[in-house]
């Protein structure tokens, strides 16, 4: 028994660097995509929402003296070159891939709506999401809680480096101590930086839960997507 029909996953910019300092590393790009492929042909729905930390961020823009909603546009942009490499990406690997935008930049990917994209989903496609909100001040983790949210997933499954949410960051602290589970309320009292408050509380106000898993051990996704208990599982 599979127990999610429908998901969105959410994987950040910066982990498409890999080793690299900056951009898409094309072996991770490649990894990550053939996790993908194997869920597919599980006959799961995904859908993905991709970051733009690795080539823009508007608030670090915003520090070296850019205007924010410009900086904020431009990470925007970054979070759709970022879609298109990984719709690439599937479909030279023969899976039917297509991307959606949150800002209107027809013929690179068409605008984001719930029909179309539940129209791909039931047929078999893989759809990207990309371009976040279409609004400036916003992250991609909002992002992807409201695209969840909208498209009615299951789950959000948000494949990070770490292999679930710690009480403290594991990569400071060895001290720190895994969740199995947690509900978002917890979270805010314990100051956890899973994500922006404001992802968060969109995921809790609409009971979507969140699955905080490592992307990058090959198998994972399908792993949290046949119900293994891996990773830490969100919710109210
Ligand atoms: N961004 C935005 N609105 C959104 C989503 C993203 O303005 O709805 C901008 C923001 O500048 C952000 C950048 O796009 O820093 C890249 O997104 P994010 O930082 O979430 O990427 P990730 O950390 O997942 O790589």
């Amino acid at each position: 028994m599979i127990p999610y029909k429908r998901v969105l996953l959410k994987l950040s910019g910066e982990s498409l660097m890999g080793e690299k300092q900056y951009g898409i590393d094309e072996k991770k790009l490649s990894e990550y995509a053939a996790q993908i492929k194997d869920v597919v042909k599980l006959g799961v729905q995904i859908s993905i929402v991709i970051g733009g930390g690795n080539i823009f961020r508007g608030l670090s823009g915003a520090s070296k003296g850019f205007d924010r909603v410009k900086g904020d546009q431009m990470g925007m942009l970054a979070t759709c070159i970022n879609g298109l490499a990984l719709c690439s990406e599937l479909q030279s690997m023969g899976i039917k891939a297509r991307l959606l935008t949150a800002i209107r930049m027809e013929p690179i990917g068409e605008f984001f709506s719930k029909d179309k994209a539940l129209e791909s989903m039931q047929k078999g496609e893989v759809v990207i999401f990309s371009g976040g909100t279409g609004c400036p001040y916003f992250t991609t983790d909002t992002g992807s809680s409201l695209r969840g949210i909208e498209i009615e997933a299951d789950a959000m499954l948000k494949g990070t480096r770490v292999d679930g949410i710690y009480t403290a960051d594991p990569e400071i602290d060895p001290k720190a101590v895994k969740f199995d589970d947690i509900t978002y309320d917890e979270i805010y009292t314990r100051g956890l930086k899973v994500m922006d408050l404001t992802a968060t509380t969109m995921c809790k106000e609409n009971n979507l839960p969140i699955v905080v898993f490592d992307m990058d051990t090959p198998g994972n996704l399908l792993k949290v997507l046949k119900g293994e208990k891996i990773g830490t599982y969100v919710h109210n």
